[in-house]
C-alpha cells in the first residue's frame, strides 16, 4: 500500500486500467471517490442517468474495497470539499488523479494541488489529436478516422483498407425494412442493493425509473459487448440510420454509456468488432461503420473538444436564442418524430444518432434554439452525456453554432429526410411533403425559413449554394415565413 498517495478516481474513470491505478493494482492503493451534492443538484438530470453515475461509482468502490484497497468514497458539498476532508482525516496530502475528461475540473484539480496524469482512456490522447491537428486548415473527421485506422493498424491490409475502401457509408443508409423482422434483444441486469439505495436517496428529476438497461459494472459492460458483437453487430450496419417508431435501439450497440464511464476502453470494443469480422461472423460495411463511431466520431469529438475549449462551449454564430420547447420536456406535440423520440428518452434515457441529430438536433437548428440550452439538456437527459460528448455534437454538428468549424455544413433538412429514413410520418397529423398550411410539416416549413433567416451567414457557404438558390426560387416564401411564424409561436407555447 502506497501510504503517502491517494488516487483520486472520478465518476467517469471506473476502471483498474485508468493510468494512476495501472500501477496501483487491487490491494496496493488507497482510493478516493466524491459524490458531490452541488453536482448532482447541478441539472435537471434523468433518473437513469443519475442513478447510473452512482450506482456504476458505488460498485467500482466496492469491488476495489474488496480487493483489498483502502477505498474513501464520500457525499461532499462539492469535489474540493471531498479532497480537503479526506486530506484532513487522513493527513495524506499527495492526491493523484488522471486528468479529468472536462474542462472545468481539470482546472478546478489543478487549482487544488491534485497531481493530473495523462488521461488514458481514449486511443487518441488530447496531445496527439492536436499533433495531428497542427497546420491543417481544417479539421474533418474523415482525414482523422484514416489516419487512426492508419496508425492504431485497425482493418487496414497492407495495400490500404480493408475491402478496398475507407467508408461503407452508402451501404449503410438503407430505409426501414418493412418485413416486421425482429432486432436483437439485450439483457436486463437486476438492479442490486446497491442500486436500490441510489434510486431511494437520489430519486432524479424526470424520466423512467432504472430498470437495469446501463452496465454498471465491467462484469455487466463486457457482457454488454459481448452480447452485442453475437447479436447485434453483423445487422448493425445497413440500417444505422433507420428510425422506428416501435423500435428502441434496432441493432445499435448501447455500450456509449459504459465507453464513457470507463467500464470499457475502446480498445478492446474494436478489436472484439474486428475479430468477429475475422471469424466471418460480421459484414465488413458493418464492422466498418462501428469501427468509424469508436475510433472516428468519438475520438473526433474528444479531440475537438480538447482542441477548442473554452470558448467553443459558447459559440453562437447564428445567434440563435429560442428556449427549449416544452415539446422536448415532455409535453405532448402532434410531431409524432420528436413525441416518440422524446419518449424514448424519457423511457431509457437514450436515443441513437440519427434521432439526435436529425429529428432532436435538426429541429433545434431550424427553430433558433440557444445552442448552450440545448447542450444541457441532453448532457443531463441522456446516459452517455458529458461535456465533451455534448458540445462538439451540439455546438458544432447539430447546430451550426461554430459557423461551420467542424461540419461543413448545417444539418437542416425538411420533413422528407425523416419520411424517407423513418415510419414516423405515418402516424402524424402534418404531411411531411407541405410548407404551408395547417397540415404542414413543421420541418419542412422550418427548414426554408432556416434558410431564408440566415441568407447572409450561410451565403459563402459553397456547399449551401443550392438550397439557398432553391429558397429564393420559392414562389410562396412569403406564405412559408409566415407559417413559420405560427410553427414557432406553437413550439414556444407547447401547442404545436
Ligand atoms: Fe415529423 Fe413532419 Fe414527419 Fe410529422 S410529418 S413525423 S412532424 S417529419
Amino acid at each position: 500500500m502506497d501510504r503517502d498517495t491517494t488516487v483520486l478516481v472520478l465518476g467517469d474513470q471506473l476502471n483498474d486500467g485508468i493510468t494512476p491505478l495501472l500501477e496501483r493494482p487491487p490491494g496496493s492503493a488507497r482510493i478516493l471517490m466524491v459524490e458531490s451534492e452541488q453536482k448532482i443538484a447541478s441539472k435537471r438530470w434523468h433518473r437513469q442517468r443519475i442513478h447510473l453515475i452512482l450506482s456504476a461509482m458505488r460498485h467500482f468502490a466496492a469491488e476495489r474495497r474488496a480487493g483489498g484497497d483502502e477505498v474513501d468514497l464520500r457525499s461532499a458539498k462539492t469535489l474540493g470539499a471531498g479532497i480537503d476532508a479526506h486530506r484532513t482525516e487522513t493527513g495524506v496530502e499527495h492526491i493523484v488523479a488522471m486528468a479529468p475528461a472536462s474542462w472545468e475540473a481539470r482546472r478546478s484539480l489543478e487549482a487544488m494541488g491534485v497531481e493530473l496524469v495523462p488521461n488514458n482512456a481514449f486511443l487518441c490522447s488530447e496531445t496527439d489529436f492536436a499533433e495531428w491537428a497542427d497546420g491543417r486548415s481544417t479539421l474533418r473527421m474523415e482525414a482523422f478516422y484514416r489516419w487512426q485506422r492508419q496508425r492504431l493498424d485497425l482493418l487496414m491490409t497492407a495495400d490500404g483498407p480493408e475491402g478496398g475502401r475507407w467508408n461503407y457509408d452508402d451501404e449503410n443508409r438503407e430505409r426501414p425494412p418493412k418485413d416486421g423482422r425482429s432486432w436483437p434483444t439485450i439483457e436486463r441486469f437486476e438492479l442490486d442493493e446497491i442500486d436500490e439505495a441510489v434510486i431511494a436517496e437520489h430519486p432524479g428529476s424526470f424520466g423512467s425509473p432504472p430498470e437495469g438497461w446501463w452496465p454498471v459494472t465491467r462484469q455487466q459492460a463486457m457482457h454488454r459487448l459481448d452480447e452485442f458483437v453475437a447479436t447485434g453487430l453483423d445487422p448493425f450496419g445497413p440500417h444505422e440510420d433507420a428510425m422506428i417508431a416501435t423500435e428502441w435501439k434496432l441493432a445499435h450497440s448501447t455500450l456509449s454509456p459504459a465507453l464513457n464511464l470507463g467500464l470499457l476502453h475502446p480498445a478492446e470494443v474494436v478489436e472484439a468488432a474486428i475479430a468477429a469480422y475475422e471469424r466471418g461472423e460480421a459484414r465488413l460495411n458493418s464492422v466498418e461503420g462501428f469501427v468509424r463511431q469508436i475510433i472516428g466520431w468519438r475520438e473526433y469529438v474528444w479531440g475537438l473538444y480538447w482542441q477548442w475549449m473554452p470558448d467553443y462551449r459558447d459559440r453562437n454564430d447564428l445567434g440563435a436564442d429560442r428556449p427549449i420547447p416544452p415539446a422536448f420536456l415532455g409535453q405532448p406535440t402532434d410531431m409524432a418524430c420528436v413525441a416518440n423520440v422524446v419518449a424514448k428518452i424519457d423511457d431509457k434515457g437514450w436515443a441513437h444518432h440519427i434521432e439526435r441529430l436529425m429529428v432532436l438536433g435538426n429541429l433545434s437548428l431550424t427553430a433558433g434554439i440557444d445552442p448552450q440550452a440545448v447542450t444541457d439538456w441532453m448532457w443531463a437527459g441522456f446516459v452517455d452525456g458529458a461535456e465533451w460528448v455534448m458540445v462538439p455534437n451540439v455546438v458544432g454538428m447539430a447546430l451550426h453554432a461554430d459557423g461551420g468549424q467542424m461540419a461543413t455544413k448545417p444539418y437542416a433538412s425538411g420533413g422528407a429526410y425523416i419520411n424517407r429514413m423513418s415510419d414516423h410520418c405515418r402516424g402524424c397529423r402534418f404531411d411531411p411533403r407541405k410548407r404551408t398550411g395547417d397540415d404542414a410539416c413543421p420541418f419542412t416549413t422550418l427548414y426554408w425559413d432556416f434558410l431564408a433567416r440566415n441568407e447572409d451567414a450561410l451565403g459563402a457557404n459553397h456547399r449551401m449554394g443550392r438550397p439557398l438558390a432553391s429558397m429564393r426560387r420559392l414562389t410562396d416564401l412569403e406564405e412559408v415565413r409566415r407559417r413559420a411564424s405560427e410553427v414557432l409561436t406553437a413550439l414556444d407555447a407547447g401547442t404545436l
